[in-house]
């Protein structure tokens, strides 16, 4: 399985995966144009996309849709309560849905994809969890806190792509209105780094050897912050052996080649 997280933030969501039959993308938050352009520069090829899995209808995962399906051979995944709220905001687009029901798993391009609730202040949202060639790979990149749903998924996970979305003191310091700071810190809002990191320290499971964490808050965070954070209780577990990267909002990452270990 190869996988490149071409944008990932506030700004926009975007994620590309592969399995020797062919890839998908994991939302599509960023203008077509810039997809595109982020594909390019990965070196990764357009033709290949097979699908585009939706996780939740906020914009910084779904606004290219009405002009990216044009552009893309792709089908359309999402649950009924997402693709509804993604139709609801954009009514003339009439995207062609292929509905899932969530926790019920289906095969695509190659993939066996698993799905699973998350605590986040949407219709119905969603992670992943995509097994091809022997790897399992976790995904859920907006949730307010962690779940049994969202442990369970971790299990026997080889990589993983993980919101560490803010430092609360430095989200507190931030201009956010009080009515966003207490969204981003409820329930349904966003993972803390300390959150993300007290999830890894008591969940990761013998087979991870990659985490990105993903949904880095610009304002609200600083990179090096969130991977020490991490890092450190990690170490605590006594898991150095996991290799653990920040994702960017303005490139995309290395394409990285997961394997069985
Ligand atoms: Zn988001
Ligand atoms: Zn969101």
């Amino acid at each position: 399985m190869r996988l490149c997280v071409l944008a990932s933030g506030s700004k926009g969501n975007c994620t590309y995966v592969e399995s020797s039959e062919g890839a998908l993308l994991l939302d599509a938050g960023l203008n077509r144009t810039e997809i595109v352009h982020r594909l390019a520069v990965a070196q990764l090829d357009p033709a290949r996309i097979r699908g585009v899995l939706f996780t939740h209808e906020h914009d910084d995962h779904c606004s290219a849709i009405p002009v990216l399906h044009r552009y893309l051979d792709a089908e359309l995944f999402a649950n009924g309560g997402t693709a509804e709220a993604i139709d609801c905001a954009h009514p003339d687009a009439a995207l062609p849905w292929t509905i899932f029901e969530t926790g019920r798993p289906f095969d695509l391009a190659g993939f066996h994809i698993e799905t699973f609730s998350v605590s986040h202040d949407t219709a119905e949202p969603v992670g992943y969890v995509l097994c091809a060639d022997g790897v399992r790979l976790f995904y859920a990149t907006d949730l307010g806190c962690i779940t049994p749903a969202v442990a369970a998924a971790m299990t026997g996970c080889t990589a993983a792509v993980l919101e560490s979305n803010h430092d609360p003191v430095l989200l507190m310091e931030s201009k956010r209105t009080r009515h966003l700071k207490n969204r981003i810190l409820g329930d349904t809002g966003h993972l803390s780094n300390e959150q993300a990191a007290a999830f890894m320290e008591q969940n990761a499971p013998d087979t991870l050897r990659l985490l990105l964490l993903a949904h880095v808050s610009q304002e609200c965070n600083v990179p090096s912050l969130a991977k020490s954070v991490m890092r450190d209780a990690l170490h605590r577990a006594g898991r150095d052996d996991i290799r653990v990267e920040v994702l960017s909002q303005e490139s995309p990452s290395e394409v990285f080649t997961l394997a069985t270990n």
